[in-house]
């Protein structure tokens, strides 16, 4: 394993804040897992797991601690007659997964191209994007379990997936440490009708081929036109949580014409819109500013500071609240 001295928090977050980490340690194989564990004890300092640090924000003070970042890379497609079972380590870019397989004519997860980030931290979020999420393909992960010390195999079963939402980061966050995943994808193509968004590309470009390279193609163009590339462009994705509601509330809020969607996982009210409504797109604040083409998303224009992130969150959500009475949450994670 490699360990590194002082590095700053703002290297490797795509948020482009945060001040030194003491320690970054970088898992070459799987045996130095339990080594850096060993290293974060003998010096009585915590331990952050880091993967792309796209959905991850860090302080000004930084991280008197040990960041653990998965380095592991390799992927191995097996097929199996009309199926193939994918086996990817933990520090494999995700992006790079989706092409492989999609060049491989595999479905199931080429709706997620383009999502920044690991392998190893995709299972943690339930990472999702048009239509799909890795619960919908998912078989099992490797990990190192930290309250035994032992390496472990979870099923999809086992880590309790639901909307951005699994174990490792509710009820055992911090516990896991993901080494490799394995996923079962199919030939073929996904089922219509596909996502809205995604509907209506195919009809403004009159596209026929909805094969998995086609919608990698297609998801990447849409994705190009309202999201930043967080490696040029600073965010950390979506900033705040959408809003979920109790069935009544939800009849009363689409009574006074507010879009409600109700999936499976409950009745949804899209947070991007609140803020779009609010009037904050486009807006400037604290060298943050509130993407036009897609409000959740924060880019931090001229910001070096977290206390300045803080400030535009605090105003974010103090006026939705005062328009809507909906109390945003933020969607990031800190390194604490
Ligand atoms: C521009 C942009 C667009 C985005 N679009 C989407 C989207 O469409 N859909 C979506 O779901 N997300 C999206 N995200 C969020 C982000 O891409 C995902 O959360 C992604 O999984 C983060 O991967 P990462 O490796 O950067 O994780 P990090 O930010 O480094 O870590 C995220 C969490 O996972 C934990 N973690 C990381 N690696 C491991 C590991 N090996 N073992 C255990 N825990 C680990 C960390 O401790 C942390 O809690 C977007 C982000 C950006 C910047």
């Amino acid at each position: 394993m490699k360990i590194l001295e002082n590095i700053p928090i703002a290297s490797l977050t795509t948020m482009r804040l945060g001040g030194p980490a003491r320690f970054v340690i970088e898992i070459e194989k799987p045996e130095d897992v339990p080594e850096a564990y060993n290293f974060a004890r003998e010096h009585e300092l915590p331990v952050f797991v880091l993967g792309g640090g796209a959905n991850t924000l860090g302080h000004d003070e930084g991280f008197d601690g040990v960041l653990v970042m998965n380095k592991l890379v390799g992927i191995n497609i097996d097929m199996h007659g009309d199926s193939a079972t994918v086996h990817a380590m933990g520090g494999e870019v995700w992006d790079d997964l989706v092409a492989k397989t999609c060049e491989a004519g595999l479905t199931g997860i080429e709706a997620l191209s383009k999502i920044p980030g690991t392998v190893g931290a995709a299972p943690v979020q339930n990472i999702g994007a048009y239509g799909q999420d890795i619960s919908q393909v998912l078989v099992s992960v490797e990990v190192f379990d930290t309250a035994d010390s032992t390496f472990k195999t979870l099923t999809a079963a086992d880590l309790g997936f639901a909307y951005r939402k699994s174990i490792l980061n509710s009820s055992e966050y911090g516990r896991y440490f993901v080494i490799a995943a394995t996923f079962e994808l199919h030939v073929g193509q996904m089922a219509r009708p596909f996502y809205k968004s995604l509907e209506k590309y195919i009809a403004d470009n009159n596209e026929t081929d909805f094969s998995p390279a086609a919608i990698r193609r297609m998801v990447s163009a849409i994705r190009a036109d309202k999201l930043p590339d967080p490696a040029f462009i600073p965010s950390a994705g979506s900033f705040f949580k959408n809003v979920y509601v109790d069935d009544a509330r939800a009849d009363e809020l689409l009574a006074q014409g507010f879009p409600v969607y109700r999936g499976h996982d409950g009745n949804k009210i899209n947070s991007g819109w609140l803020i779009e409504q609010a009037g904050l797109s486009g807006k400037v604040l604290h060298g943050f500013r509130v993407n036009e083409k897609a409000a959740l998303v924060l880019i931090n224009e001229s910001a070096s500071s977290y206390a300045d992130l803080a400030a535009a969150r605090q105003e974010i959500i103090d006026i939705v609240f005062k328009k809507f009475g909906f109390k945003l949450e933020q969607e990031p994670v800190e390194i604490l």
